[in-house]
């Protein structure tokens, strides 16, 4: 699959910047993801899950790095930084030293559906997955397939629906495929952890 991106190598967030500061939250967070095999790498396949993070009020986001899941550990370096997707041409335009994945492009639909959305989880879990399908979770129609601009229509069209800041949503036609969002990166993980214990474990 043409993945769409274009990347340019722009200078690295500084360490001790204010985006510095999100992105090591949200390294940690998806750091702690790993740790529970929420986000990482299928045996000799690529790498799945991502976290992202709203920049201020704008429609840009940072995002972990595509092909960071095989890493135990991220930092700030592993971030990209999306500034803009286009649904129609199933593109992503991306900066920063690692590449935005097609998955941006479901983490900017939540971000359009709810301004107060400020961190997303993406993470891939077979029981969790079960649990929220048997379990009445909000869902996207089955027939709404991963990396298609459908399902990030459905995306955000279900959130937009479920009007609420926070929330889980599951994929049904991503296998295995979650995400979690909240207004800020405790918001979201606590939604995720609060699922993922009734039913991911
Ligand atoms: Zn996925």
């Amino acid at each position: 699959m043409d993945e769409g991106y274009i990347k340019f190598n722009l200078k690295q967030v500084k360490d001790d910047s204010t985006p510095a500061l999100v992105l090591r939250e949200l390294a940690a967070l998806r750091n702690r993801l790993y740790d529970l095999k929420l986000i990482g790498r299928y045996p000799g396949g690529p790498g799945f899950g991502n976290v992202s993070h709203r920049i201020g009020r704008s429609n840009r986001f940072f995002i972990s790095g595509s092909g960071t899941g095989r890493k135990e550990r991220i930092g700030i370096g592993d971030f990209s930084r999306v500034i803009r997707w286009d649904r129609e041409k199933n593109k992503v335009i991306c900066r920063g030293e690692v590449r935005a994945s097609s998955e941006s492009m479901s983490h900017g639909a939540i971000y359009a559906a709810n301004r107060d959305i400020r961190c997303v989880i993406h993470v891939h879990s077979s029981k969790l997955f079960s649990y929220m399908l048997d379990n009445g979770y909000p869902q996207t129609a089955p027939d709404a397939a991963f990396g298609t601009p459908l399902l990030s229509e459905e995306i955000e069209m279900v959130v937009e629906y479920l009007d609420k800041p926070e929330g889980v949503l599951v994929i049904e036609g991503h296998e295995e495929g979650v995400f979690a969002y909240g207004q800020d990166i405790a918001g979201a993980e606590k939604v995720l952890m609060e699922v993922f214990k009734k039913g991911g474990r």
